[in-house]
């Protein structure tokens, strides 16, 4: 018998009467019978920041910690340490940046996450938020609904409007998502399709998309009118997009990031936007989640009042996206509680390693 301890969102109504949403405390992943009938103890909750938090205090003599990056329990080197019988942990989604990964090594934890689970969730909302920005679509959504400029003034969302065609997009990081994305590029008929990684793409597929690699990232910065972020949280890419770098830019350009918060700086991102240096930056990911009330991309928009596309965290929770991650969490747990072996591309660190080379360029990465 094991303990497992959960940390999900709250649902609160919608949960209760949309049983799909899986990933909420309510629903708990649809984990509850099957781990009662175990004899395992099951512990749910979204109560996770800070010493009193219920998660810091039930983490103590758990075995299993499950989250969701949407409300990530952040698994700290101090939470790690203090989470003595702690052996793994799932997350319910991809992105398993919350938990300090060089701590799970040091104690030989293993973290899993459901890869693939929403990347073609995660995917579409790129192009979603790709054309908001570059056809200016806020600007006279609200026109619309909250009757600004009178209701209707079609050259104040012109002035900022393009077409996609013949623009050039590049993305970093072109993995699983990152290449959906560049297929999705493709009937738009852009201009390029550029990618900065340091793993090639397969050639067969760089030549599907037709998309070149660029290896300094100020020179792939300084070639994109688009540039969509997908690469996961690690040392080498926390605070990738900085003051610094974010120059290289074209005037005008968009920046997307529904990866991760903190590879782009928030501060830098602001300024950028509000000089109108960039047009706009949208995603889902923000550096803390939930984000504070007062977090600068909140409010912040560019010269002309657009050019903000931000959401909370739900480009990969669509309800398609929840019923494969609570199977591919269900599926983790399941092999380890019966000694199984895991899927390998489920694994991100084991036995004291990276086991992906996703993470950034390690020496001991195992794949
Ligand atoms: P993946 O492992 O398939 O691909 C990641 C790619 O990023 C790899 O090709 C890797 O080489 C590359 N990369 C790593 N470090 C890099 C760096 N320094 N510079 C350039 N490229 C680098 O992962 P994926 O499934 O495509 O997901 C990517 C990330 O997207 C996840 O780690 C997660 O943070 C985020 N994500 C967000 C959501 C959401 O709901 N917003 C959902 C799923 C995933």
């Amino acid at each position: 018998m094991v303990k497992v301890l959960c940390v999900l969102y709250s649902g609160g109504k919608d949960a209760q009467e949309e049983k799909r949403l899986l990933g909420t405390i309510e629903n708990s992943l649809g984990l509850k019978d099957e781990l009662a009938k175990g004899n395992h103890t099951f512990v749910v909750t979204d109560d996770k920041e800070g010493p009193n938090s219920k998660m810091a205090k039930e983490i103590v003599d758990a075995d299993v910690v499950i989250t969701t990056p949407f409300h990530p329990g952040y698994l700290s080197k101090e939470i790690i340490a203090s989470a003595k019988n702690l052996k793994l942990c799932i997350t319910a989604g991809v992105g398993s940046d919350h938990v300090d990964l060089n701590a799970a090594n040091e104690r030989k934890i293993t973290v899993a996450e459901v890869s693939g689970s929403n990347v073609v969730s995660v995917a579409e909302h790129v192009v979603m938020t790709i054309l908001i920005l570059v056809r200016n679509y806020n600007i006279g959504h609200e026109q619309i609904s909250q009757n600004k400029n009178n209701g209707w003034l079609v050259a104040a969302i012109a002035r900022d409007a393009y077409d996609l065609e013949g623009k050039v997009v590049g993305t970093i990081g072109a993995g699983r998502i990152g290449y959906r994305v560049l297929q999705r590029m493709v009937p738009f008929n852009c201009k390029e399709l550029l990618y900065f990684d340091y793993q090639d793409l397969p050639a067969d597929a760089a030549k599907q998309v037709n998309a070149r690699r660029v290896a300094d990232l100020n020179d792939f910065l300084s070639q994109c009118d688009v540039v969509t972020v997908n690469c996961p949280l690690h040392e080498g890419t926390r605070n990738l997009i900085n003051k610094d770098n974010i120059k290289h830019m074209k005037k005008g350009a968009w920046l997307i990031n529904t990866a991760r918060g903190a590879i782009c700086n928030a501060e830098a991102v602001k300024e950028a936007v509000e000089s109108g240096h960039i047009l706009g930056y949208g995603g889902d990911v923000w550096n803390h989640q939930p984000a504070p009330a007062d977090h600068p991309w909140r409010t912040m928009y560019n010269p002309h009042g657009g050019g903000n596309a931000m959401v909370p965290h739900y480009s990969g929770t669509t309800l398609d996206a929840q019923k494969r991650y609570a199977d591919g969490t269900r599926e983790i747990l399941n092999n380890w509680l019966n000694n199984k072996p895991q899927n390998p591309a489920n694994l991100i660190v084991e036995n004291g390693e990276y086991a992906t080379k996703a993470y950034g360029q390690r020496k001991t990465t195992v794949a």
